[in-house]
């Protein structure tokens, strides 16, 4: 789950990480309001959309009166923003964010992401601030400094040092950085973040330490853990298919492939995906449907599949466990036919009573084609999705 930068730099201010003075608004008006408690300016005013590269894109805009505060935050609410990492229908900005300016004497980045061959959270420092991490991990990466963090989330002073130290820091200024990227981590692990990432991070020309951007990303596995969680979310900056199989109570990630995915359990979801990619095409979609998969839950999963104007093909493939191989296959011919699905389907079905399934399934008179195997159901996938 993403969050804006707005959002993101309140939770940097509570874990003891300057950020310049400033504050959300959603008209002019309130911009210019902002504005003048903030300070006499010079101001900056960012729009706040769940993408990055916004200075490039014309996303981040200076003023030096409060009423061009005014006219700037009216001239960004309301338009779309294209960046880098949006794609190019670009977000609505509904929302900016007014703050004093700051004179910026050097800019760093900080990053905490997971290792995942590690299996360890690590701190990225680098003296590159403002640059893509990812462009600067292809093209310098010895200019990055690694940290591990504890498994408990805290970063110990002397590696926080360490990475200072590689960096040239030095003085007040060090003891800031130190005390910052401790800050990241301990945030990291108790906001249970998958990401969290301050670029730049920005030493002023007075030698004070401040987040200018922020970035985090939440792990949505545990909302359960964060009430109030559910007040950052905006529903409008996510995947409208994924917030409607969300409600459904289905797992779904949208992809850019053609072949849509229905599977029963993340494992098997995964090792399909890897399946289709290794006979040469590619999944539309990540979806899990869960053990039970009853034709109500088949029927609105086809039904976001089939709102995905990239799938030329469904592939489903299901183990029958407890939820039996008929069962399952009932719900799927129930589901086809009802929703008069018109591109081709691809079955895979094994388990309990799979057999009595395959039956069902050739004999609905829809278009189903049954599978032996999972390379069998994923490269007949391929081919009729190439039609
Ligand atoms: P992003 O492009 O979406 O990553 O947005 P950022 O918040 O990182 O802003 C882009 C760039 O604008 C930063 O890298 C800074 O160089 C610059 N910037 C942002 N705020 C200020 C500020 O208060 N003063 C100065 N001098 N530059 C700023
Ligand atoms: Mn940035």
């Amino acid at each position: 789950m993403k969050i804006h930068e707005f959002q993101a730099k309140e939770m940097l201010r509570s874990h003891g990480i300057q950020v310049p003075k400033g504050g959300p608004a959603t008209s002019g008006e309130e911009a210019v309001e902002v504005a003048r408690r903030v300070g006499n300016g010079p101001w900056v005013i960012k729009a706040q959309v769940h993408a990055g590269g916004r200075g490039k894109a014309g996303g981040i805009l200076m003023a030096s009166s409060l009423h061009e505060v005014g006219e700037v935050s009216s001239r960004l609410l309301g338009a779309r923003l294209a960046t880098v990492q949006s794609g190019p229908q670009g977000h609505l900005v509904k929302k900016v964010l007014v703050e004093e300016a700051v004179q910026v004497e050097r800019e760093l980045y900080a990053g905490v992401v997971v290792d995942r061959s590690e299996g360890r959270a690590v701190l990225l420092l680098s003296a590159s601030g403002g640059v893509e991490i990812e462009t600067l991990a292809k093209e310098r990466p010895h200019e990055i400094v690694r940290e591990f963090l504890e498994p408990w989330g805290e970063l110990p002073s002397f590696r926080a040092r360490r990475a200072c130290f590689a960096l040239g820091l030095d003085g007040e200024v060090r003891s800031q950085v130190e005390k910052a990227l401790r800050g990241l981590c301990s945030l990291f692990h108790e906001e249970d973040c998958t990401l969290a990432e301050i670029n730049p991070l920005a030493i002023t020309k007075e030698g004070v330490v401040l987040a200018l951007d922020a970035k985090i990303n939440l792990d949505d596995n545990a909302l359960f853990r964060h009430p109030s969680w559910f007040q950052l979310r905006d529903p409008e900056e996510e995947d409208p298919l994924e917030v409607e199989a969300r409600d459904y109570g289905l797992s779904y990630v949208k992809m850019d492939g053609t072949i849509g995915c229905m599977v029963n359990g993340a494992g098997l979801a995964m090792a399909t995906m890897d399946v289709v990619l290794q006979v040469g095409a590619r999944p539309a979609n990540f979806l899990d449907v869960g053990g039970g998969a009853r034709e109500e839950v088949v029927s609105r999963a086809f039904e976001i599949l089939l709102k995905d104007p990239k799938v030329k093909v469904i592939l489903v493939n299901i183990f029958g466990g407890i939820t039996r191989g008929d069962v399952l296959a009932r719900g799927i011919v129930d589901a086809a036919s009802k929703l008069q699905v018109h591109v081709p389907i691809v079955v895979r079905l094994e388990g309990t009573n799979a057999q009595e399934g395959h039956r069902i399934l050739e004999e609905s008179g829809l278009r189903i084609h049954v599978a032996k195997s999972m390379v069998e159901a994923a490269k007949l996938a391929s081919t009729l999705g190439r039609n």
